[in-house]
Parts: C-alpha cells; structure tokens; sequence
C-alpha cells in the first residue's frame, strides 16, 4: 500500500505489516516509559516518539535527528505533522495505538521525505506510554541500503499479494509459501501436492522441472475454503539458496469466475424453453459425437423433425400454448429416444438428434425410431384444456462408414425432411440421393420464379369452360404460365408446389387476381361478359394483403355480368384451421363465389361444402378419365345439384366422355377435347367468334 503522508513537506511512504501477535502481550514488557525511552539516547540507530494525539515528534535522539533533518531538536519538536496528514493515515496510527496498549509493535518499511529527500527506513513502531497516561509510538529505524529498495519492494509485494506463490522442489517438496498461499493450504503449513486434484498437474510437479513443463492449468485444490478452482502457473526457476532447479508455482483462485463462465456457457448453448441443448452446441458437439462413433465401429444418424402445422398452433391458440406443447414434445422425444442420443432444439418447432446404432444395422432400425417419435407424438396432448394430437415430419440421414461429416448430415436431413413435409407431413423419410437432384432443381426454378416476377414474365393462359347444353364457352379457368427466357418449359403443377413451399406463393396469388380482375374488365368492356375463375392455394389464405386485394377489386367487379371465382381445394374446407375458416367465411362474405377444384381427389367431404357458397363443383380428370368412377361420379352430380352448384367436368379428352356428360345432365366440361389453355387474346377470339 502506498500512502502520502505530510504531502510538500514531507512524505511518507509506507508498507505496513500484520501485528506479531506471536510476542507476549504484556504491556509492560513492550510499551516502554517516556523516561525508559533515554536508553536509546546513545543508540547508533535513530529512535524518536511520536505523539499520535498531536501529530508531534516529542523526543528523538541524534541520529534521528539526521535522519528527519533537523536543524535541532527544538526544530523537530516544533514541525506540526498533522497538517498534511491524510485521514487514513491518522486512522491508522490510531489503530496502532490500540494496538499498543495490547502489546503489539508493528515491523514496517517507511519512506520518508525530509525537505523533499527520500529515506528509507526499515522501523519497528511499539508503544511509549508518557506521564499523562497516553499512547504515543516509539519509532526505531534501521536506513535501508538504496540498492536493497527493489528487494524489500518486492519481497514486500509478495507478502501482500492475493496471488498464492509457492516453490517446489524436483522431489515434490514445497520450499517456499508466501502468505496467501500459506492461509489457501488446507491444514496449516499443508503445502504437499495432494492439494491439486488435477493428477497431471501432481505429476508434472514431482518430475524434473524443465522449459517443457511450464504452462498454465486449472485444478480443483484443496483448501482451507474447502475445494476451490485455481488457476496454476508454473515455471522453472532457481532455488537462490541451492542453486538447484525448481518450480515457481503461482495459483489465482477463480472459483467464482469458472462457475460464471460456466453458467454463461450453459446458457449460451441451451434452450431456455426446452432445456434442450441448441444449434451451437450441436454444431460444436456434433463432429466428436460423429467420431467416436467412427471411432467405436457404430453408424450414426441424424433425425431431423420438425412439427406439422406448428404455426396454426400458435396462431390459434397463442404463443403461450404454443411453448406448453413444445416442452410436451420435449419430453415425448426424450421419451421415445435411447439414453444415448443427444437431443437438441435448433429453433422454432425443429428438433435435431444424433443417434448411434451397432453398425452393419439396417436403414429401417432408424426408420424405427422416427416412427416411434411419431406415435409418442400422436396420443393426445393436453395443452390449455385442448386435446392436441400433433404429427411431424421427420428427414433421416446415416454415416457412412464414418465418412460423413455433420454438415452433411444436417443437409441430406433437411432434404429428407422436406421430402416428408412434401408428401403431407406425419411421416419419415430417409435421404436418397435424388432428393439432392430435385433440391438442385427447386433452386433453379424458384430463381426463375423470383426473375419472373421482377421481370414480368408470368402470363395467365385460359382454358374455356363449356356448357353441355349449348355448346358454348361459359367461363374460363385462369392457368398461370411461366415464360422462361430460356424457353424451358415449368409447368404450374412442379413451379405452384415451390411458391408454396418459400411463400413466393402470396406474391404470385396477388398478381394473378390482379391479372384476372384486368381481362374480365376487358372482356365485359367487349361486350363478352362471364366468370373467370382463379385458382387460390391454401397458403394465400395466411396471406392478409389477399384478403386486402380481394376487398379493394371488389367495387370494380359488382354488379356486372361476370365474376372472379376463387377455385379452392376440398382440403381448404375440412381443415380444422379456425382461422383458415375465418378468412374463408370472410372471402364468401365480401361476395366472391367458391369452386371445388379437383373434387373426388381428398375425402370428398360433402358436408363440409355445406358451409360456404360454393358455386360450382369441378370434377378431377381422374375420375372423369375412368369408366370404373362413373358410378361416383353421378353420385357427386346427384348431392350438388342438391345445393345448386353447377357441376363441371374437367380433363374432359374424348367425344365418349362428352356424350356420358351431357346424357347424365353435367353442366359445363372442360379440356382438351375443346381446348388447351391459350393465351387471354385467343380466348378472346374464341368468345367473338361465337356471337
Ligand atoms: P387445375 O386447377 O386442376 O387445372 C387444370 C389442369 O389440368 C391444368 O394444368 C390444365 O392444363 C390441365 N388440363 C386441362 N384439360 C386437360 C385435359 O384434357 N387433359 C389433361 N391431361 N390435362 C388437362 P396446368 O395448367 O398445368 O395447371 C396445373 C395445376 O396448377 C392446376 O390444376 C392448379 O392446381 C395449379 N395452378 C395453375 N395456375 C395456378 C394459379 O394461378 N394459382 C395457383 N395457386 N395454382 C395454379
Ligand atoms: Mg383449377
Ligand atoms: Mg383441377
């Protein structure tokens, strides 16, 4: 500690030390009297008394004198020390002064400043007791050589250190224990190497030191704290004494920082909902996971999940039910999943896990596994008083013969899973190598979509809805095209699916009502009036601006002959959604007519159609293609005609099929047979040349 005493005129400089409390604490054996004190008249060492109350030196002999400078005696007496005095200084001599009074003195190094001249002092402070019954402090000074100042400056620096440093020698003995390690070892003076518990630590500091084992470890140790998490340095020094090589061990206990640190790494590599590990760990984990497996001849695998329709959960019931039934799942999988597997939550509803099995063991037995998933994961979950049943998706990718890294895994995975997503969802799916192809290709015409819109290079074509009465084009189905620059053709059945899949699929919904509403103004200004209908996918319905569209053309729709009718999947009416079924009640409600496009191809729900104005019902081609639907098919016309939708056949390609229609009284039928679906300027002509 350095301190300022008597600034200007004279400073003092201090390092203080602990009582020695080993002496005997008679009062009388150590505090000597004012009048005692003459015996040091004569000492060759300068001794002085310094009144503590009066911040006055009352008595020093010669030598002090010199060493204080004075000019006499009187001189010395006369300095008022106290006016420079810092408050902790004056504290602390007052401390020493109760010290005093219980026998203790006080061994420190001063430095003081005599005229602005520093002097250092090696002093032994006791106490005097003078005639009036007060304390004051016998000073006993020792000049300390000059060139001995860097020495006592920093054997004084290793008394009071924090940092523990201690010597040991090439046999394991501990030669030297500074004070702070001295009050670390676990029984006093313990200093032996049982105290690490890191056993190379041990190891090392009962081998021959040399420049090859220095290094910094950390350790568990024994002490007097119980055990404690230190920081050990260690370097190859001399034994000043014996000359002979040695260890300098310097420890910092970082107890409290390691727990911090750990805590922090903790939560950096966990889920906080889950308590599932999260994508960092996994990324960090995953490549020691993959090679001990490699290592102990296993195959890995990686399942990656991702749950059906999550979103509409937390749409419709809220994010707090949400992160309910995502710690269910957690624990349904942990369930479902060997002890050995490590689980983790990359984010959202997808889950990732790494599994190993014995190798030479089939593609199925990992199957197994998801497949277990998915039946944990069906029986009903109770989530805010809702019985949720839930289902996933689930893509599995394997090692192969330790050869695969998890990047590749992740990837082969993830193209599994969208496999599974793509055949509806509930199922697993493992990675083949055609997936990877047909990711290529997803890439490829999903930039030929972006470029389309940016470009405008979509088109809608249409293909005329006929009446079996009258011979006539009635409607017209709006069919988008892509116009690639390359001529490549993409077809809407492969290019919908992608919009779909990356949500481009609201843009382009947005584009083809706009189209849409443009031509059947155009038709009605030509005197050509009648309903074009647009095919809308399920996902536009999450797509609010739609809705917003569907408003805003709605003036300039009215009232004319002619209509927008929006072609919907029977799916769209029996998802359980309540939103979807908002929005749908809220499209019928605006004025907008409905059609069932490809009827006959999902469960055919006919009570479900009761709900909404549906207009027209439009049978799938596959059922008009085959003889063996006819009977299925006049059924559907039967149940329609119940509430007044038309009926509309579709993919209609033989004069055969025609005839069945007309004599089983459908309405309209479109197809090939009549037309592929052109460009709107030739619908445009076909409708002219009919009037
Ligand atoms: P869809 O709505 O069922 O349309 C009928 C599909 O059958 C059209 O295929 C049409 O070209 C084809 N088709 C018509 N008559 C015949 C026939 O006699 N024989 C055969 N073999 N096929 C016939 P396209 O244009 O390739 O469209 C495929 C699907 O893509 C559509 O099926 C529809 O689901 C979807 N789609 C087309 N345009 C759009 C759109 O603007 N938005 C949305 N969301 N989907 C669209
Ligand atoms: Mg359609
Ligand atoms: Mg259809």
């Amino acid at each position: 500690m350095l301190l300022h005493l008597f600034a200007n005129k004279l400073r003092l400089v201090y390092l203080n030390k602990a009582p020695d409390r080993k002496r005997p604490a008679s009062r009388r054996t150590l505090a000597l009297t004012i009048a005692e004190v003459e015996v040091f008249r004569d000492s060759r060492f300068p001794v002085w008394v310094f009144d503590i109350d009066r911040s006055r030196v009352i008595w020093a002999n010669d030598p002090a004198q010199e060493v204080w400078a004075a000019a006499s005696p009187e001189e010395l007496r006369a300095r008022d020390m106290s006016a420079d005095m810092s408050t902790s200084v004056r504290a602390r001599l007052q401390q020493y002064q109760v010290g005093f009074s219980n026998g203790m003195h006080f061994d420190e190094q001063w430095t003081i400043f005599p005229h602005g001249t520093p002097r250092s002092l090696l002093c032994r402070f006791r106490g005097c007791l003078m005639e009036d019954g007060r304390m004051a402090m016998l000073c006993e000074a020792q000049a300390v050589n000059p060139d001995d100042v860097n020495l006592l400056r920093s054997s004084q620096a290793l008394l009071y250190t924090a940092v523990m440093v201690t010597t040991y020698s090439a046999t394991g003995e501990c030669t030297y224990a500074n004070p702070a390690a001295r009050r670390a070892f676990p029984v006093a003076e313990q200093a032996a190497l049982t105290r690490f518990r890191n056993a190379a630590l041990r190891e090392l500091l009962s081998s021959t030191p040399d420049a090859a084992s220095e290094g910094t470890y950390l350790s568990d140790v024994v002490t007097s704290r119980g055990v404690r998490r230190h920081a050990v340095e260690i370097r190859q020094s001399y034994d000043p004494l014996e000359g002979r090589m040695n260890f300098l061990v310097t420890e910092v206990d970082v107890t409290e920082q390691e727990a911090a640190k750990r805590e922090m790494a903790i939560l950096a590599t966990s889920d906080a909902l889950t308590g599932l590990r999260n994508r960092t760990y996994l990324a960090s984990a995953a490549p020691a996971f993959l090679a001990s497996a490699a290592r102990n001849g296993k195959i890995a695998a990686l399942l990656l999940l991702d749950i059906d329709r999550f979103k509409f959960v937390n749409d419709s019931l809220g994010h707090a039910a949400g992160d309910t039934l995502l710690q269910e799942i957690t624990r349904r999988l942990s369930h479902a999943l060997p002890e050995t597997a490590l689980l983790s939550r990359l984010g959202g509803d997808e889950f990732c896990c790494l599994l190993t099995e014995a190798e030479g063991v089939s593609e199925r037995a990992f199957l197994r596994v998801g497949t277990g998933i998915l039946r944990q994961l069906r029986r009903p979950m109770l989530v805010d008083n809702n019985d949720l049943s839930v289902s996933a998706s689930i893509g599995l990718a394997m090692s192969e013969k330790g050869m695969t890294t998890f990047d590749d895994l992740l990837r082969k995975a993830d193209l599994a899973l969208f496999d599974a997503k793509g055949s509806g969802g509930n199922a697993v799916r493992a990675f083949r190598p055609e997936l990877a192809e047909r990711s290529h290709r997803f890439l490829m015409v999903d930039t030929e979509l972006r470029e389309a819109l940016s470009r405008n290079r979509l088109e809608l074509f249409y293909q005329p809805r006929v009446s079996l009465k009258t011979g006539k084009i009635v409607a017209a189905e709006a069919l988008i095209r892509l116009n690639s620059p390359t001529g490549s053709l993409v077809l809407p059945g492969e290019f919908i699916p992608i919009a779909e899949a990356t949500g481009r699929i609201a843009s382009i919904g947005r584009w083809v009502l706009r189209e849409a509403v443009r031509h059947l103004v155009t038709l009605r200004e030509t005197g050509a009036g009648m309903n074009l209908s647009v095919n809308v996918s399920p996902k536009q319905f999450e797509d609010p601006s739609f809705l917003a569209l569907l408003r805003q053309v709605r003036p300039t729709i009215d009232g004319v002959e002619g209509d927008i009718e929006l072609e919907i999947t029977e799916n769209v009416l029996v998802e359980t959604d309540r939103r979807l079924q908002r929005v749908l009640k809220q499209i019928s409600d605006l004025g907008y007519k409905l059609a069932i496009d490809d009827f006959g191809t999902a469960y055919s729900n006919l009570a479900s159609l009761t709900r909404y104005p549906i207009s027209c019902i439009k049978i799938d081609r596959s059922l008009i293609a085959h003889k063996d639907f006819r009977l299925l098919v006049t059924g559907v016309m039967t149940i329609a005609r119940t509430f007044g939708a038309r009926i509309v056949a579709e993919g209609v390609e033989t004069e055969t099929q025609r005839h069945w229609l007309e004599k089983h009284l459908c309405d309209e039928f479109q197809g090939f047979l009549f037309s592929r679906p052109v460009p709107f300027a030739d619908l445009q002509r076909m409708v002219a040349a009919e009037r």
